[in-house]
């Protein structure tokens, strides 16, 4: 078989990249004129670029490739599928096995109670459902003036309308002359960087009692939900202190709002549970899901309903929503295939009761005599790390961001997939990464971030 790309060099890619290819989330200007770094491959937990270099991924693509790089089963899952019904919609009174079974297994995989799922394409258009399921949910129960959305300051919910108003980003607000109405922000449970001389757990309290606080300015009568990540991913792997979930789902029910999680990077075992929130210990009414859900070998996205709103939702008439690919039959296959995987072949039990304890011991191991590293957070194979000036006033750099992206660049200097979001350092690997593969991650990251502590006079 001809290869269906052509293969050319690494400039010669560069140059045409440049030309053509607007990239997500860059400063095209300045990539261009630096060239973008070619990966041609991956297998397992390693990526390949164009000049032979291997990498280690320690962040599973965007967080997505929890069964790792080069699974025939998926590839084979997706084969089979193209060949015997390609595509079809579920629109028209129709359906189709692979989303029959598909979601048959996700209610299996699902906490007791999440027995529906409506189908999309990725995180951001989930999050677009999740507000079109509230709304329709309290038009069912005869409160359609309940339409206000409670979200967080730095959460993030993806990059359509609807997604980058409920997320918290700034810099994403300000490329918006107009959002989404009736959304609104309380702050984020960040401890290291906001709770002051505040316990984490008073400070947890304190976070909550905000979303109490923003009901009762709204009116509890208008408002629909509050949706977040149970531990921020993008806005630097923020872990709340314990009590902050445990408020927030008390604070929900005792106003009648929907308690919406996050979960597209959360889910499918990321903390050695299957959700995210399931390790937080609460019971959301949605959940989005996407990435971990076919593993980002291609796109699907998911919300999953509780049957307490979901069948309001079912008894209420036309839900006039929907995507040509909602619930494609390729990506519905691919997400089995990878679903057993992270459940038949015992890969989120093994997070949970081997290579996440291990990789968060070997972690704080290994950055202990670090002064640079303030705070590690995280559970399973997920950790954010903070760069500080001070470890023991939780002082941050005036110019933290500039040191992550000092930090980055050592990473890309050593093979090392790491993540700087600000003063952060993030890492979430593939979840099939073995210990000798976390021992060669831990070392990296520990290597660059002590160059950058030496960069720093620190270390
Ligand atoms: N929600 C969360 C928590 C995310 O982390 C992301 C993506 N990083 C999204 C939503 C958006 O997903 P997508 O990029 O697939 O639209």
């Amino acid at each position: 078989m001809t290869h269906p790309i052509a293969q050319r060099t690494t400039s010669e890619w560069q140059q045409l990249d440049a030309a053509h290819h607007i990239h997500p989330f860059s400063d095209m200007g300045a990539l261009n004129r630096l060239g973008s770094r070619v990966i041609t491959r991956a297998q397992g937990v390693y990526l390949w670029d164009s000049d032979g270099n291997k990498i280690i991924d320690g962040m599973a693509g965007l967080w997505c490739v929890n069964v790792g790089y080069g699974r025939q089963e998926l590839a084979d899952a997706a084969y089979r599928q193209m060949l015997e019904l390609p595509y079809y919609n579920t629109f028209f009174k129709t359906t189709h096995p692979p989303i029959i079974e598909l979601s048959k297994l996700l209610s299996e995989i699902a906490p007791p109670g999440f027995e529906h799922f409506f189908y999309c394409n990725s995180g951001s258009e989930g999050n677009d459902t999740t507000l079109r399921v509230v709304y329709q949910y309290w038009a069912a129960m005869g409160k359609p003036g309940k339409k206000y959305v409670i979200s967080r300051k730095n959460g993030y919910h993806g990059s359509t309308m609807a997604g980058a108003t409920l997320g918290g980003m700034d810099y994403m607000h300000e490329q918006m002359p107009s959002k989404v109405e009736h959304i609104v922000h309380i702050n984020q449970p960040y401890w290291f960087g906001e709770g002051g001389t505040l316990t984490p757990e008073a400070f947890g309290r304190q976070c909550a009692a905000e979303l109490e606080q923003k009901i009762l300015e709204l009116g509890a009568d208008n408002v629909a939900a509050f949706i977040g990540e149970p531990f921020q991913g993008a806005g630097g792997v923020i872990f709340p202190p314990e009590s902050y979930w445990p408020e927030i789902q008390r604070i929900c029910r005792q106003y009648d709002v929907l308690l919406c999680a996050d979960e597209v990077i959360g889910g499918f075992g990321r903390t050695g549970e299957w959700f995210a929130h399931q390790h937080f210990g609460f019971e959301p009414d949605t959940m989005t899901l996407a990435k971990g859900l076919t593993s980002g070998y291609i796109p699907m996205g998911a919300v999953a309903i509780h049957k307490r709103i979901a069948q309001p939702l079912i008894d209420c008439g036309d839900f006039n929503h929907g995507l040509t690919y909602s619930g494609h039959p390729v990506a519905a296959a691919v997400a089995m295939a990878n679903l057993r995987i992270l459940r038949d072949g015992g890969v989120v039990a093994q997070v949970k009761t081997d290579t996440g304890p291990y990789f968060q011991q070997s972690l704080r191991q290994a950055l202990a005599d670090n002064p640079l590293v303030g705070e590690i957070a995280g559970q399973g194979l997920v950790a954010g790390m903070q760069l500080t000036a001070d470890k023991a006033s939780r002082k941050r750099f005036a110019n933290g961001g500039e040191i992550g992206l000092k930090c980055r660049d050592y990473c890309f200097k050593n093979n090392l997939i790491m993540r700087a979001t600000g003063d952060r350092m993030l890492l979430s690997p593939p979840l099939v990464m073995t210990r000798s593969e976390i021992d060669e991650l831990v070392d990296k990251a520990k290597h660059c971030l002590a160059l950058t502590a030496k960069d720093l006079g620190m270390m």
